[in-house]
């Protein structure tokens, strides 16, 4: 075929934008051919760019050579058309366009460019197979779906910039080749070849760095960053993420959740909706008294204790344990499970953390009816509510801690409040059509999800469909039955709760951190901390991790050395940018709104990464292959 050469051409106006108020305007217009259809005489192309579609006619009789032309282009041919702006005739208006009040009449067609046939059309809603969407991935970006996420995420960024910039944060780049930060993933691992046997680590995120910025006395930062971890994938996972990354210099830990709560509002703005500040605020232990996680969906009816509803000779020959808790998990309107639904249901339960379910409970009426009919009483179930019990096995005994702090959470209790609380999140996504909870969230996002893309200015309310809560005073550690040892929960800079210090060593598990992870709707949306500031307290939380001081040394000596010179109160936090993208977008996968993502086994299908290397830059390297 013979292309067409651009020439002086000029484009003058996209594809979406034109409107009646045009009538009779002289358009220049550059796109794909989303469709063509061939009426003889008139031959009608959809032209698509950026900003939407408009529909051409070439008229056999008006320009006979475009018409000529028209008849050998296909789908994604890449053309430009000289023409007029003109209203359709009244039959022809399509008011599920845009522009489906005007066409436009050519005058000229140039073909800039053919294309092969593309393994699926951009122009169809319905493409099934990711894997072909991911190694054709351009293709896949043409279609509307795509592009509407792609500038979501732009518009969502650029607000948190603007958010942020207008707080007082300055964005400070930090770098990609670096060592091994703590976020206790598995590094990626870049070679240096000037210093053969020696490697850089790519971040798994900015973390030392932004302390180290509010040691240099810049105040405030953020980054849009981005952070690599080599992790086994989940479903919402990548290798490689980015995180709206800030720290910020005297704060109390909420300086930083109005900071935060701000940008996110700006973020949500950006998508067409109000989310209304200040966020609710919970401790780690009313967390999981009430939902059984620490990332509580706010949705649902919570956890109930219905311990008071039995007494002991019931609990007895029920085998519970009357020490934990006796959870009520309560799902609105799911309806009377069968015998093969409460079958297939069970492993959604982990028992394995001493928890027992009781998940018949008509069988459980038969002997225990008054007991039953106080715990449909205290959880307020409706007959046609689903209702199961959770509660702690008295045959299995776990070896675990219990604290000596009145009123905090031991971690056999909380094993029991996680297994209820997991059982709770699985069931409520499995049953997301009869107890119709979700709907409101989903509404919320169609609706925004129709607005016009010029909208200044959220408009829609989303106080019902979206539930964001801090959730604070988390544990300082976590015991590791294999090691018997307490772990750190989260990264060892994170500062204990200045009252709880003495007891590091003498009760580690009743020590809480000043840490704090923000939750939206059954998602962590992101996590941060007030961080250790003194050299000595450092030194005390790394022995009380049992890391000795050379291993703290070699690890993150820079940084120590650094605290040593002057370092302030600090703290700060990381939010996913990918899914906050993913919650406006409506979308299933963090896949739709990353434009070129990994798939779930770390692999690039478009640009086939990773890939081997040559033997001469293994050489270079001084890498050897391993034999055999
Ligand atoms: N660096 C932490 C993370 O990536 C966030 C923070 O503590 O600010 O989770």
């Amino acid at each position: 075929m013979k292309l067409d050469l651009l020439g002086t051409l000029q484009r003058t106006h996209s594809c979406g934008e034109l409107r009646l108020s045009g009538d009779g305007q002289s358009v220049v217009l550059m796109g794909w051919v989303n469709r063509r259809r061939d009426h003889g005489n008139l031959i009608f192309l959809d032209l698509r760019d950026r900003s939407g579609i408009v529909q051409i006619v070439l008229d056999k009789e008006f320009c006979p050579e475009a018409h000529a032309k028209a008849e050998s282009v296909r789908p994604e041919f890449v053309v430009a058309i000289e023409g007029r702006v003109r209203r359709r005739e009244a039959a022809a208006v399509n008011a599920n366009m845009p522009t489906g009040e005007i066409e436009v009449d050519a005058a000229g067609l140039h073909i800039l460019n053919d294309a092969k046939t593309p393994p699926f059309s951009p122009a169809e809603d319905a493409i099934g197979n990711e894997e072909l969407r991911l190694k054709y991935r351009y293709v896949d970006l043409r279609r509307p779906a795509m592009q509407r996420n792609v500038i979501l995420r732009h518009r969502i960024a650029l607000a948190i910039r603007h958010n942020l910039a207008e707080q007082g944060f300055l964005e400070i780049e930090t770098p990609y080749m670096t060592r091994s930060t703590p976020e206790g993933a598995r590094d990626y691992l870049v070679p240096s070849r000037v210093h053969p046997g020696e490697f850089f680590a790519l971040p798994q995120s900015p973390q030392l760095f932004k302390q180290i910025l509010m040691i240099s006395g810049l105040d405030r930062y953020f980054q849009i960053a981005r952070c690599f971890r080599d992790e086994d994938l989940r479903a919402d996972r990548q290798p490689e993420f980015t995180q709206i990354d800030l720290e910020m210099t005297f704060p109390q830990q909420e300086t930083v959740f109005r900071v935060v709560e701000g940008f996110l509002a700006a973020a949500f703005a950006a998508a067409g909706i109000v989310l209304p500040t200040p966020f609710e605020q919970i401790t780690y232990d009313e967390s999981m008294r009430r939902f059984g996680s620490d990332k509580p969906d706010c949705r649902l009816p919570e956890l109930v204790d219905v311990r008071e509803v039995f007494n002991a000779a019931d609990i007895e020959s029920l085998g519970i344990d009357p020490a934990l808790p006796i959870l009520a998990v309560h799902i609105a309107k799911v309806g009377e499970l069968s015998r093969k639904e409460r079958e297939e249901n069970r492993p959604l339960f982990d028992g394995r953390k001493g928890a027992k379910l009781i998940d018949d409970l008509k069988r459980l009426e038969k002997s225990f009816p008054e007991a039953v009919a106080a715990v449909r009483l205290q959880a307020k179930a409706a007959p046609e509510d689903l209702l199961l019990i959770v509660a702690g096995d008295a045959s299995t005994h776990i070896e675990a801690s219990d604290t000596k702090i009145p009123g905090r959470l031991s971690e056999r209790e909380i094993a029991i409040y996680s297994a209820a609380g997991s059982l709770r999140t699985e069931l409520s996504r499995k049953y997301a059509v009869r107890h119709g909870a979700f709907a409101a969230t989903e509404g919320v996002i169609q609706q925004a999800g129709g607005l016009p893309q010029d909208t200044t200015g959220a408009s829609i309310d989303g106080s019902r469909a979206f539930f964001p809560i801090w959730v604070t005073d988390f544990p300082m550690f976590e015991h590791d039955p294999e090691s018997n040892r307490w772990m750190p929960a989260h990264h060892p800079f994170t500062s204990p709760h200045e009252e709880d210090m003495e007891r590091l060593v003498s009760d580690p598990a009743s020590v809480r951190a000043r840490y704090y992870d923000l939750a939206m709707n059954g998602l962590e949306l992101g996590s941060g901390s007030i961080r250790i500031y003194r050299k000595d307290v450092q030194s005390k939380i790394f022995s009380s991790l049992g890391m000795s001081d050379e291993e703290a040394k070699e690890r993150f000596g820079f940084f120590l050395e650094a605290l040593e010179y002057g370092t302030p109160p600090h703290g700060g936090i990381a939010l996913g940018l990918d899914r906050i993208v993913m919650i406006l977008a409506g979308a299933q996968s963090l896949r739709e709104v990353i434009a070129f993502p990994k798939t779930a086994k770390a692999v690039d299908l478009m640009v086939d990464a990773p890939s081997p290397v040559s033997e001469t830059q293994l050489r270079e390297l001084q890498i050897q292959k391993r034999r055999g």
